[in-house]
């Protein structure tokens, strides 16, 4: 099991994943690598709290996510937030890692995050508990530079205070920091992927193969 690797930091991959696609797994396997990871658990959200319905209903996500990451011995798939009838709140998530299983109160956990989404933190339900229950990893993500200066005021300020320019340092404590990791740069999104399925486009090279044959097989994503 990747995840109980010694007391290494897990990390953690919230989404909506609707559908899952290359930018995501590619960003899962390069923070793998980049910040001394035990591995990657992936979490799909049930009902996202921040935004419209998914398109995808919760189990055919969870089904295209356990697609995707089959044969992957660094990824693990939780379904816990598809199986819970609430919305999806990170917080809430990372307290039920803390309670339970590999995780306990001292495992360092890692919650990685777009640069699109991070800009986004101070919309999240009780954010700045997060720093008490995780680090925050945000991966580069073309069209949404990471500038300090345009963070709004309270998340600059958080910033001030959590940032580390030394990945190795997530080791060392079980929540609290900041660190930015460069990927591959994919400007490949669900929106798009969507929008080219509804127009009967192709999405080849953009999602596991796996992932499309499901789409096709449940007629997935036909109307935008
Ligand atoms: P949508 O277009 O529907 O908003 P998305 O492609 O952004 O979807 P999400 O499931 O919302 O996918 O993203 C989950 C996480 O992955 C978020 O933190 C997001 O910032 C990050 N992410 C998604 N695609 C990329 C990408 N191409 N590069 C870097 N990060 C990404």
């Amino acid at each position: 099991m990747p995840e109980s690797t010694g007391d290494r930091p897990l990390g953690v991959f919230g989404g909506t994943f609707d559908p899952v696609h290359l930018g995501h797994l590619r960003l899962a396997e390069e923070a793998t690598d980049a910040l001394g990871l035990a591995g990657i658990r992936w979490i799909p959200a049930g009902q996202p709290a921040l935004r419209d319905a998914p398109q995808a209903a919760a189990q055919q996500r969870l089904a295209m996510v356990r697609l995707a990451t089959a044969g992957n011995p660094r990824f693990t798939v939780d379904a816990g937030e598809v199986e819970a009838a609430r919305p999806s709140y990170t917080v809430q998530t990372l307290e039920r890692l803390r309670r339970a299983d590999a995780c306990g109160p001292q495992r360092p956990l890692v919650l990685l995050v777009g640069a699109d989404a991070f800009a986004g933190l101070p919309a999240w339900h009780r954010w700045q508990s997060l720093f008490d229950l995780a680090h925050i990893a945000i991966a580069h993500r073309p069209g949404f530079p990471i500038a300090v200066a345009d963070l709004p005021a309270t998340l600059a300020a958080c910033w001030s205070v959590h940032f580390c320019d030394q990945p190795a340092l997530l080791a060392e404590s079980p929540s609290g920091r900041i660190v930015t990791f460069a990927m591959t740069q994919m400007a490949i999104s669900a929106t798009q992927i969507r929008a080219l399925l509804a127009s009967g486009a192709s999405t080849r090279y953009l999602l596991p193969d796996a992932v499309i044959a499901h789409i096709d097989k449940h007629h997935l994503y036909q109307e935008n």
